[in-house]
């Protein structure tokens, strides 16, 4: 039976690099909803729109042409064919996504989006809100959090591989920033569901974190 894998936390928690590696291990779909709400941060970047201009907003989610290909190890994301994979990963779209995502009728506009991608099990989905708001029902829900300055460290290892000039200080402001916003707003704010699996990877490698949630996975039937 293949079923749908819910995996919440904060920033830097090491969610993409365990949904990716759970996906391949079950072959099952991954589905980077972060990507979703970058995506719509780098457009309304791109039209100079104001946050929270809901109307022009609406627009952008309206007419969200989004796809994932899995391309040598990287899950690619592609707005209306063009490749924005490295796009989505400035601190200025990180900064975005997490206003735009305060908005609800961002939110509510791409709830459908979100489902429709999970399909109907054989699905890994990241998120903040996957096991309260978008996938309430799976069957294996995690949240993963690590320490703030952990998560901070590999944040900018990740950027500084990518050749950005950034400081550690930096990394930790904007990532609490943005944790306090995510959990501190008012529509779907990141929290465990009640009946998650809590994992914290300070201290695991990302192969043993792996292999619980398989395990969970199996011990769910899937
Ligand atoms: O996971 P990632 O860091 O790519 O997410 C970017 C931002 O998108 C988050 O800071 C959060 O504000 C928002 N987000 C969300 N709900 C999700 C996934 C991401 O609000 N399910």
């Amino acid at each position: 039976m293949s079923i749908t894998v819910a995996i919440d936390g904060p920033a830097g928690a090491g969610k993409s690099t365990v949904a990716k590696a759970v996906a391949a291990a079950l072959s099952y779909r991954l589905v980077d909803t972060g990507a979703i709400y970058r995506s719509v941060a780098l457009l309304a970047q791109r039209q100079k729109m104001s946050l929270d201009d809901d109307k022009s907003l609406e627009t952008i989610v309206r007419g969200l042409d989004i796809d994932f290909t899995m391309v040598d190890g990287v899950n690619r994301v592609f707005l209306r064919g063009e490749d924005v994979t490295d796009a989505i990963r400035t601190p200025e779209v990180s900064r975005d996504a997490s206003l735009v995502s305060t908005r609800p009728s961002v939110r509510q506009g791409l709830l459908a989006l979100q489902r429709r991608l999970a399909g109907h099990g054989g699905a890994v989905l990241e998120g903040r809100d996957i096991g309260t708001v978008v996938c309430p029902n799976a069957p294996v829900k995690i949240y993963l959090d690590a320490d703030p300055g952990e998560r901070a460290r590999r944040r900018l290892e990740e950027l500084r591989g990518k050749g950005k000039d950034v400081t550690h200080e930096a990394v930790l402001s904007d990532m609490v920033a943005r944790d306090a916003q995510d959990m501190g707003r008012e529509h779907a704010p990141l929290k465990a569901a009640d009946d998650a699996i809590h994992l914290d990877s300070t201290a695991l490698t990302p192969e043993e974190v792996l292999e619980r949630i398989v395990a969970a996975v199996r011990q769910a039937g899937g």
